[in-house]
């Protein structure tokens, strides 16, 4: 079986505990405003073209998002780093876009990778199918799991879906007592005013580090905006800023009261 691919990238230390694997997949049913793999949204193959200049010079440089690799592909490549994944307890991440919009390929890869030893994660926007999650479950160590807004009005206006079948899939994952991750985007002006934070507080809190394993406060950053229109796609944040050191250290404390170990960055 094959699944879509928009990049693997070797050596990440972001995406779970020690050196990773992380795979791409491509194609994903939100659309948030602030994605910065904008390339990752659409599932299936685009081609776009970047102009680099060279004084004044300019080239026309072709360039591809997504390709498609066998789950044995993807092992191959973990086999090749394994020396450094099981050094540091590291593993293997699927991400994207949304990994469970491919769900039988996905399902497979982590059969095969967990069967040859290797630690799971699947980072989730959680806007799945739960027949599909539950699959997943046994073989998965540790969800990154996404949570944007809890106002289910501003979810739908921020990223094109409601929040209600996220938070019903969040708690399923909890039940299955599985490692969790939750990864809060911080959006200045869209999803951090107090009224917000207070409830993203209380909510996390419900759950606490028996069941968060940490929270990780994923700062906006614009790396993502050149992107957006090489793949013809509107851009809507002009204008917003990322928020600065000190803001996220404020948040820090803020949510350090839920007793779940926090940290900025993935
Ligand atoms: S869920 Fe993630 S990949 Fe999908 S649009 Fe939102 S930020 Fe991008």
């Amino acid at each position: 079986m094959q699944g879509l691919i928009f990049s693997i990238k070797r050596y990440t230390v972001h995406d779970g505990p020690g050196i990773r694997v992380t795979v791409f997949m491509k194609g994903c049913p939100l659309s948030c405003w602030w994605c910065h793999n904008p390339e990752g949204i659409l599932q299936e193959p685009e081609s776009a073209t970047r102009i680099d200049r060279v004084g004044d010079r300019e080239f026309e440089v072709k360039e591809q998002a997504g390709k498609y690799y066998s789950s044995g592909q993807i092992l191959e490549i973990l086999e090749r780093e394994r020396i450094f994944i099981e050094e540091s307890a590291g593993g293997v991440t699927f991400s994207g876009g949304e990994p469970l919009f491919q769900p039988a390929f996905l399902l497979e890869s982590l059969r095969k990778c967990r069967g040859k030893g290797y630690h799971t994660a699947v980072d989730t926007s959680g806007y799945v199918d739960t027949k599909d999650l539950l699959s997943i479950i046994p073989h998965t160590d540790l969800f990154l799991y996404d949570l944007k807004h809890l106002d289910a009005g501003k979810h739908l206006l921020y990223t094109g879906v409601s929040n209600e079948l996220i938070i019903n899939n969040l708690k399923i994952i909890f039940d299955s007592g599985k490692d969790v991750m939750i990864r809060f985007p911080v959006i200045p002006g869209l999803n951090d005013d107090i009224e917000h934070l207070e409830k993203m507080r209380s909510f996390l809190s419900e759950y606490g580090p028996e069941k968060i394993r940490k929270l990780n406060l994923l700062p906006y950053h614009k790396t993502g905006s050149s992107k957006y229109s090489k793949f013809g796609i509107q851009y809507r944040m002009n204008g917003i800023e990322p928020p600065s050191p000190a803001r996220m250290k404020e948040l820090m404390d803020f949510f350090a009261e839920t007793g779940i170990q926090v940290k900025t960055g993935g």
